[in-house]
């Protein structure tokens, strides 16, 4: 199936195309469906404000769109930076500030009590209207400095509990962070990925229900 990816976002673009075209269907960046809009992300959840970005772009393209929102959500910090993942320090997008700002709220804070989860929100919406929301997460902690250069975002600070696909799927006794990671072992267990899979898994139905 072809879905335009409610993005501007060039890194979560690359895996949520590299996630759904390994599943067969094919993606297309908003851009190239000539869609420049940015969304207000004015939702209280993840959930809602999947449902704004894919609702509004895909009015706009009138296209069956998927959109990812997603964030970091930490235990010490009582859920923050949760739904202000990008602009935790202030400025939207800013990788390097939001990561120092993280590392300065949890100073003190021993490793045991450094946990968190990554949270992802993925909506698939149809031009007339119809849509549906799949929630993935993975766990894991914080660690004490950035390590690794893949990915984007609070990467080289999140340390999923476990690495590796299906059945060989471990415990992260090396404590790598998802930055230290190659692109198919962070989607082996990404909160991306498990959101982006439950929808593939639900697909059929909700194509059906939607006739
Ligand atoms: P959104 O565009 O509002 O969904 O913002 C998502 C923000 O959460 C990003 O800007 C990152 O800061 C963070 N984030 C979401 N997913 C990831 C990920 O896979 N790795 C690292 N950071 C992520």
């Amino acid at each position: 199936m072809k879905f335009v990816a409610a993005t501007n976002n060039s890194h979560k673009l690359a895996e949520m195309r590299r996630i759904l075209e390994r599943m067969g269907h094919t993606v297309v960046s908003q851009s190239e469906a000539g869609v420049h809009i940015e969304p207000d992300e004015t939702g209280a959840t993840f959930s809602e404000n999947a449902v704004i970005k894919a609702r509004a772009i895909c009015g706009a393209c009138g296209l069956p769109t998927v959109a990812d929102d997603s964030g970091l959500c930490v235990d010490a910090l009582d859920g923050a930076p949760g739904v202000y993942s990008a602009r935790y320090a202030g400025v939207h997008g800013d990788d390097g500030a939001n990561n120092q700002k993280l590392l300065r709220e949890l100073d003190g804070v021993e490793a045991a009590r450094r946990g968190a989860k990554f949270v992802s929100a993925v909506c698939v919406c149809l031009p007339d209207g119809a849509h549906e929301v799949y929630l993935g997460e993975c766990p894991g902690s914080i660690g004490f400095d950035e390590r690794g250069t893949n990915g984007f975002g609070y990467d080289p600070l999140f340390i999923p509990t476990d690495v590796g696909a299906g059945a060989a799927c471990v415990p992260n006794t090396e404590g790598r962070t998802y930055a230290q990671l190659s692109a198919d072992e962070k989607d082996a267990i990404s909160h991306r990925a498990r959101a982006l899979a439950k929808l593939e898994q639900d697909l059929p139905r909700f194509l059906a229900h939607n006739a």
